[in-house]
């Protein structure tokens, strides 16, 4: 079915499309061993959208068991071919590319064309690292006359991927296509409010040719079905996306088994905006940097930090365009989706409630609203608060919705001091038409990441990580192959 017949079924009679059910095991969709279910919702509704497996030890020792198998069978498989298979995943996920960015946007609350954007880059993903595979070689060092020394890339093992619910598809696939183009096997463990399309798009790689077995997922609570899956010792490498206090609870488990991890937390990523910049620029860039995806984003351009004479004419515009955007359920593909689940949205209400309470501007926004078709759903308004110090909690802590700290500056010393002001160090963003001071503050921001007069420039060629509570380790480009590969280096005496 077309996308468009799928949303009409939907609002029409309620229907989602098919919903994976149970864990994907071993090539094929498997029960709990408990037998237990648990509920998804459609946030755009705050209606129950369909249930799915409540894993625990017993399904992740399975699935690792399959995995360990999976592992075997794939490291096998020569370069070239690994490279075809990959390619074939690609261009499968784009052939079903309808399905799943309904089911994407029913589950996670997005708008459609976020949700297709997710799909089509996790295409070009599996794309991108299908060219790396047969390309993974070592190195000849020196040695002299008396060695030959060369290094191999041998894959890590089986890896855990642990996986938040504001990019269930695209977050899953940054994981697992670097590591399978590596000859790693991998189990996947989506988030609870989130966990189908990561069965869907299981489904799809085994469809594709990917042996059973090198990729299983288990769905379940963190608690349940992910802290079993980081802490065995089968698994060699972990690569967790999510918050900072559960990255810490990851980084004990893993630390008796010495496993690799890699940590993608949060952020308070600053957008910076000197008095040469384009004013209209400056108000579209932090308009999307905060509010696409509904603010849900750990590397959103969550402060704007603005030059005292710029201030006042781009907050204006901002709040101006703040104000006009649409937002709905995600399949009519308004400006904004909903928030994920009741909880999170009563946790962004919260910030800025107290902001309000302690004497905050609150320029727009500020308010739970509901779906304008529906009168349901889980939904808050794209809010501004202006000229916040840099003790204020909305500026230190990661409130993860469409909330934007504006703070004001008024020396290159200060935007530097501001800009690193927190404990995050993950993306930023930097308006200037001085290509020296842009170059000054790329290098003095502490970031994975920086782009000049733009904020979401870039794509999947380029690493993308953080540093300080922001985590450590890359994923993308051919940096995100490092996890799943180590050298090993063999030498032969003349
Ligand atoms: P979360 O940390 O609560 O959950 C993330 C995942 O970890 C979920 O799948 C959850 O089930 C699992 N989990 C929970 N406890 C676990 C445990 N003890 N052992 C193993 N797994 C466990 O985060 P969330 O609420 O799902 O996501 C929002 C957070 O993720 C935000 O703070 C955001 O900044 C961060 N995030 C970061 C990035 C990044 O790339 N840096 C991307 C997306 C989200």
């Amino acid at each position: 079915m077309t996308t468009d017949a799928l949303v009409e079924t939907y609002f029409r009679t309620g229907t989602p499309p098919d919903l994976p059910q149970g864990h994907f095991i071993d090539g094929e969709l498997a029960p709990a061993a408990s037998g237990r279910t648990m509920d998804s919702f459609d946030p755009a509704m705050g209606e129950i959208l369909g249930t799915f497996a409540a894993g625990d030890g017993e399904d992740v020792g399975r699935a690792l068991s399959s995995s360990v198998r999976g592992f075997e069978t794939w490291r096998r498989v020569p370069p070239a071919e690994r490279t075809r298979t990959l390619f074939r995943i690609a261009e499968a996920l784009r052939a079903d590319a309808d399905r799943l960015s309904v089911i994407e946007t029913l589950d996670s609350g997005k708008t459609l064309a976020e949700a297709r954007g997710d799909v089509m880059g996790s295409a070009r993903l599996f794309e991108y690292y299908a060219g790396a595979a047969d390309k993974l070689d070592g190195r000849a060092p020196n040695l002299g006359n008396d060695y030959t020394a060369f290094t191999l890339r041998e894959p890590v093992g089986v890896t855990a991927h642990i996986v938040p619910w504001n990019y269930p598809t695209s977050t899953l696939v940054r994981g697992i296509a670097p590591a399978l183009a590596a000859g790693c096997s991998a189990v996947v463990k989506p988030a609870e409010t989130t966990p189908f399309t990561a069965l869907a798009i299981a489904e799809i790689l085994v469809k594709a040719g990917l042996p059973a077995g090198v990729v299983n997922v288990v769905t379940g609570t963190g608690s349940e079905a992910g802290a079993p899956l980081v802490a065995d010792p089968r698994v060699r490498h972990v690569t967790f996306t999510g918050s900072v206090a559960t990255g810490t609870r990851v980084m004990q488990a893993v630390a008796p088994n010495v496993t690799g991890l890699t940590l993608e937390l949060g952020g308070k990523s600053p957008l910076v905006a000197f008095d040469d910049a384009d004013v209209e620029a400056v108000a579209d860039g932090a308009l999307w940097a905060i509010f696409s995806n509904a603010g849900q984003i750990c590397s959103a351009g969550s402060r704007l930090l603005v030059h005292r004479n710029l201030h006042e004419a781009v907050v204006a515009r901002l709040v101006e365009k703040a104000r006009a955007l649409k937002h709905g359920h995600g399949l009519r593909d308004p400006d904004m989706g909903a928030i994920n689940s009741a909880g999170h949205l009563d946790r962004i209400a919260g910030f800025v409630d107290r902001a309000r309470a302690r004497g905050v501007d609150v320029l727009c926004g500020g308010e739970t609203v509901t779906d304008p078709e529906t009168g349901k759903g889980w939904f808050y308004a794209p809010t501004v608060l202006d000229r916040l110090g840099p003790d204020d909690e909305a500026v230190l802590q990661e409130i993860f919705g469409p909330v934007l700290a504006v703070q004001v500056f008024d020396t290159e010393e200060d935007a530097i001091r501001l800009a690193n002001g927190t404990d995050y160090a993950l993306n930023a963003g930097i308006y200037t038409r001085d290509t020296g001071r842009a170059m000054r503050m790329a290098r003095a921001i502490d970031a994975g990441q920086v782009t000049v007069n733009d904020y979401w420039a870039g794509g999947i060629e380029l690493p993308f990580g953080g540093n300080r509570k922001s985590g450590f380790g890359r994923e993308k480009g051919l940096e995100g192959l490092d996890a799943y590969t180590r050298a090993k280096a063999i030498t032969l005496a003349a």
